[in-house]
């Protein structure tokens, strides 16, 4: 690309989207669709956020979102293509016997989806966003990590609030403090890989079973895993309590929660998972928030629902708004 001298060059992509989890991979989607360039950055290894599964001793285990159900159309036609495909199936109508209500996941795991959606777009991975500017000549500029940085006529950050709000506090006049204010529900989790059958009764997931514990799911039961094994989630007060705690505590009072759902079963291997930002307490009112005159607009969970449809509703907003925001500036 050449620019004129003392001039900063042009965008090179009409919307750059920080996050390629759910909301972040469902807006480009809908941006690409709608004919609009696109990239995505994300600090992580792969795409997906909190859609996350993971290999170890031979299991594949969902650490993040466990299931996701659907009550809009707009998730419930990706469903139906989905399951046309054998991504998605059913796992059950409930874990406390049968309510009617389907719980959908990714027959090779949630993090599948992701990966599903994020087929023919333009992704960065490793890539963390570390700044950002909105230049005099009405363009965005987001530097990475590794110095890189990517210039684009739109924003979209999907990244939990509290990251975009210091992403972009510099640049945008109006940010809602109360959206940023809020915080979000931790969540530490023991992942076990056993040698043999859990005391998990079928359909393989039981949420707030005991104490302390908000799900706790056998992966193989649930049809994902060739070996036995489970993930067990603590609770939001569980978590936050012990959040600063030694390590090697932790992981032993997890062991201690986990130890009825393990049954006659001996542990293959064991790792622990902390999710920092897992649910945003008070989800903002409006499906995403949109600043006209900077053409930025933030999304993800935090603004549609702490889950899996909420990230995708908030996605679809959010490339809704950037859509209108480009074209009313060409
Ligand atoms: C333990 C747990 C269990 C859950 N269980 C369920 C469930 O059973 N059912 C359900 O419906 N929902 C569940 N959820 C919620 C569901 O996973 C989320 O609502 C959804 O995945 C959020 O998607 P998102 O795109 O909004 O955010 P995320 O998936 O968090 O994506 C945001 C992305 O931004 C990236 N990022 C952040 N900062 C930067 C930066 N500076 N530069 C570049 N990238 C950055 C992150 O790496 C991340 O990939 C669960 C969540 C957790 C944590």
């Amino acid at each position: 690309m050449t620019s004129r001298p003392g001039r900063a060059p042009g965008p090179e992509v009409d919307a750059l989207i920080i996050g390629a989890g759910l909301s972040g991979l469902v807006a480009a989607r809908q941006l690409l669709a709608a004919g609009l360039s696109v990239r995505v950055l994300d600090k992580g290894r792969s795409v997906g956020g909190r859609l996350a599964t993971r290999r170890m001793a031979g299991a594949v285990v969902d650490h993040g979102a466990q299931f996701f159900t659907v009550r809009g159309p707009s998730l419930s036609a990706q469903v139906d293509d989905w399951t046309s495909r054998g991504l998605v199936r059913v796992w059950c109508n409930g874990f406390d016997g049968d309510d009617g209500h389907p719980r959908y996941i990714g027959t090779a795991g949630m993090n599948s989806l992701a990966k599903d959606l994020a087929a023919r777009v333009d992704i960065r991975v490793p890539s963390m966003a570390v700044a950002t500017r909105f230049d005099d000549l009405g363009h965005w500029e987001v530097t990475t990590d590794d110095g890189t940085v990517h210039r684009s006529a739109s924003l979209l950050s999907t990244a939990p609030v509290p990251q975009s709000f210091s992403l972009v506090f510099e640049s945008v006049e109006g940010l809602p403090r109360e959206v940023f204010d809020a915080d979000y529900d931790r969540t530490l989790g023991l992942l076990v890989v056993l040698d043999g059958p859990s005391a998990v009764p079928p359909p393989g997931g039981v949420q707030h079973p005991r104490p302390g514990v908000a799900f706790v799911a056998d992966n193989s039961l649930k049809g994902i895993s060739p070996v036995p094994a489970l993930t067990v989630h603590a609770d939001p007060e569980w978590s936050l309590d012990r959040w600063d705690a030694d390590a090697d505590l932790v992981e032993s009072e997890l062991h201690q929660l986990a130890e009825p759902f393990i049954g006659q079963a001996s542990i293959v291997e064991a790792q622990v998972k902390r999710w920092r930002f897992a649910t945003p307490r008070q989800p903002w009112s409006e499906r995403c928030w949109i600043d006209d005159g900077t053409r930025l607009v933030l999304g993800g969970d935090a603004f549609a629902g702490p889950r899996f449809e909420g990230a995708w509703d908030s996605g679809v907003a959010a490339a809704e708004a950037v859509v209108t925001l480009c074209r009313s500036r060409r």
